[in-house]
């Protein structure tokens, strides 16, 4: 390690493992009680945290250590260093703090033995759990990087850890991206960090960016140490995993994870888990603020977007939608703020005729700040295709940088910074059902995800790489069966395929793009292969994948499909026997699962949205004749009819104040075109300093 490096370690039994970790790098070791306290004062540190009391004590500690440099040295700190700021500082500048994230009931214990009866802050008669409670937010604040430490960990395995931690630090081009249509040679030249695919999206070669080395792997220790934490939390320690600290650091991640997964979802647990009946638990994924999954990826993305977006250059995010992703974009990027929500702007394209009502009012509810939806008198594909003419041949992205210092950009769910945030969740879910009980910490479950663009599942699936028991991921069509007919039969046929309208539009999709992903993952990162089958989806709308790969895809995956009816019913069926509602897309799920799964282990279905946001459909299933025809009407008898899971806060009352008038453009490319324009040149509420304002400086 370079000389200027210094570690901390902070928490008991650290001295024991910064010795252990110095001795493994070759480093001296430096007690900061023994060698620097106790050389300074002359006398032991107990005697003078005794006399001097909790306050002095440690101004006095942190006085002494802003004395004390040292470089090329493993240092263990004091259990209260972290609470003055000014050593902190002091210790961050000339090195790296490693905090060993030490369950606080092991610390009692530790702290037990060692007949250790005062510690500074005890003075007051606060029981010690409290003190090590309220430490941990500065340990938080300060730390660099995080080991997580299992509870049964030896020090050895700490030092291990820390050792690892070190390193991966150190070694930020061991976590770059690639794409999945590279391989070999091409591919050992790539440096696309985190930073990079952030903002992205789409890799150059029309591939889709990967971890080059997969996933971080957590052990049995480290999974056990998050059952009992919230969401955020949880969110926060696997993202740190996930994310290399010099691309975003621990305490900007921190920051964006707890304002993601806050007061914004109606529920405290962000997604709780419920048991359904049987076997079956289902994962509800909808109460974030526009009421579907989107959000659980959208509140994140783009705080991650905008913290990686180089400086000097405005953005403009345009996005196609058919439904759900609209709003939920539309929602995370209205929560930026300052600098960040100057610089990015949404554009949002929806077909006037193609979504619902409430679809349409949920995007028009955000009319004001950074955000904008358009109509399209044509439908999605048309939406879609301009989007890519604009970053394609019209050179309306080369001119809009040059002339207004705006890049174009997308949110779509093929960037890795929506994907991403889709791992936790399938995490969380699985420390909740461990946390209540349902199964034991190591036993398997499936889950079943109705199955569109292919992230849900494929965030599942990388879940399932870090170490989350799931056993099979079922994925769940309606009668746009594409993954379905993929995965039974090997091949991708978009030849003779018309997309069918359903009751479950957000599926309703023909061209997979995460399917990529999968196939990549499942060839073991043969993007030779990725490269060829789907340059071969494009020119001749079809593709088969041979038997030994198809085998290695069903290890992982299940497919199946069902028809209107059976989802219809499978909601109804439910509702009539539990008195849970659930939308569309869950009953196609519910379906699928009580077709092919075995009841051997219990089963998830992902509840991708809530059910008021597909209320004609739900009402439909209910066999409900004539519901009433405000949306808002439409709510509330749907709550009415249904015990659970209750009603949706944020959707009721973006309804009601949603309205107004919007913009309408005519399927003509041209009107797009200058809808984007006129809206660099004066976004919604920055009419007094357009995103234009700055110089052009790309
Ligand atoms: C977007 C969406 C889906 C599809 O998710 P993918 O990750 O694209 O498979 C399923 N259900 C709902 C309600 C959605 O909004």
């Amino acid at each position: 390690m370079g000389s200027a490096c210094r570690l901390s370690a902070v928490r008991p039994g650290k001295t024991t493992v910064g010795r252990i970790v110095a001795h493994k790098l070759g480093l001296p070791a430096v007690d900061v009680d023994d060698d620097v306290l106790e050389v300074a004062w002359k006398r032991p540190v107990a005697a003078v945290l005794a006399s001097l009391g909790g306050r002095q004590f440690l101004e006095a500690e942190g006085g002494a250590l802003c004395q004390f440099s040292a470089s090329g040295c493993v240092v263990s700190l004091t259990g209260s260093n972290p609470l003055h700021a000014e050593a902190m500082l002091h210790v961050r500048q000339s090195g790296l703090v490693v905090y060993l994230d030490v369950d606080v009931e092991d610390i009692l214990q530790r702290l037990g033995r060692m007949k250790v009866n005062r510690i500074v802050g005890q003075e007051a008669g606060v029981p010690m759990r409290d003190i090590l409670l309220y430490r941990k937010q500065f340990y938080e604040k300060w730390l660099d990087v995080r080991v997580l430490c299992g509870r049964a960990d030896t020090e050895e395995e700490v030092a291990e850890k820390v050792v690892r931690a070190v390193q991966r630090y150190q070694s930020r081009d061991e976590e770059t991206y690639v794409s999945t249509r590279r391989s070999g040679e091409e591919r050992s030249k790539e440096k696309a960090y985190f930073s990079d695919v952030a903002v992205e999206g789409l890799a150059a070669d029309g591939g889709l960016y990967v971890p080059r080395n997969g996933f971080p792997q957590v052990d049995a220790g480290e999974w056990k140490r998050l059952v009992p934490m919230s969401y955020p939390e949880r969110a926060l320690l696997l993202l740190e995993k996930c994310i290399h600290p010099l691309d975003v650091s621990a305490a900007d991640l921190r920051s964006m994870v707890f304002k993601a997964y806050g007061s914004n979802f109606f529920s405290e647990e962000v997604a709780p888990v419920k048991h359904l009946m049987e076997h079956q638990f289902v994962l509800e994924l909808f109460h974030g603020p526009t009421g579907s999954f989107k959000d659980l990826a959208l509140q994140l993305m783009p705080q991650l977007f905008a913290h990686c977006l180089p400086l000097m250059c405005n953005y403009l995010v345009v996005v196609a939608t058919s439904g759900d992703t609209g709003s939920a974009v539309l929602s995370g990027f209205s929560r930026l703020s300052g600098v960040d929500a100057q610089r990015t702007g949404v554009l949002v394209f929806f077909p006037e005729e193609g979504v619902s009502e409430i679809q349409k009012l949920q995007m028009l509810g955000f009319g004001e700040g950074n955000g904008r939806a358009v109509g399209v008198l044509s439908d999605f594909d048309f939406c879609q295709k301009s989007i890519k003419r604009m970053f394609g041949e019209s050179g309306l992205a080369g001119y809009l940088a040059v002339e207004y210092g705006t890049v174009l950009s997308t949110a779509n769910s093929i960037n890795w910074a929506r994907l991403l945030p889709q791992v936790v969740y399938h995490s969380s879910c699985y420390l909740d059902l461990c946390r209540d009980g349902a199964i034991r910490f190591g036993e398997p479950v499936d889950v079943c995800i109705p199955t569109g663009n292919f992230g849900n599942a494929m965030s599942a699936i990388y879940a399932k790489q870090m170490g989350v028991p799931i056993r099979k991921v079922i994925c769940a069509s309606n009668h746009n069966r594409v993954i379905t007919d993929l995965i039974n039969t090997g091949e991708y046929d978009l030849r003779r395929r018309r997309l069918l309208l359903s009751h479950s539009p957000a599926i309703d999709i023909l061209k997979s793009s995460n399917v990529e992903r999968f196939i990549f993952h499942a060839s073991d990162g043969d993007g030779g292969l990725v490269e060829d089958l789907f340059t071969r989806l494009d020119t001749q709308k079809h593709f088969r994948v041979a038997a030994p790969l198809l085998g290695r895809m069903r290890q992982e995956v299940q497919a199946g499909c069902c028809s209107e009816d059976e989802c219809l019913s499978a909601v109804r069926r439910v509702h009539a026997r539990t008195g849970y509602l659930m939308d569309t897309h869950t009953g196609v799920a519910k379906a699928v699962a009580d077709r092919l799964q075995d009841g051997s282990c219990p089963v998830v279905l992902c509840s991708t949205a809530h059910y008021a946001k597909f209320a004609p459909a739900v009402f439909k299933a209910l066999g409900i004749q004539n519901p009433p025809e405000d949306p808002v009407e439409q709510l509330r008898q749907l709550e009415r009819t249904a015990p659970r899971p209750g009603g949706h806060r944020d959707m009721l009352r973006g309804l009601r104040g949603g309205s107004g008038t919007h913009s309408v453009c005519q399927a003509d490319y041209r009107e797009l075109e200058e809808k984007v324009e006129s809206f660099i040149f004066s976004p919604p509420s920055y009419e007094s300093n357009p995103i234009s304002s700055s110089p052009p400086r790309c």
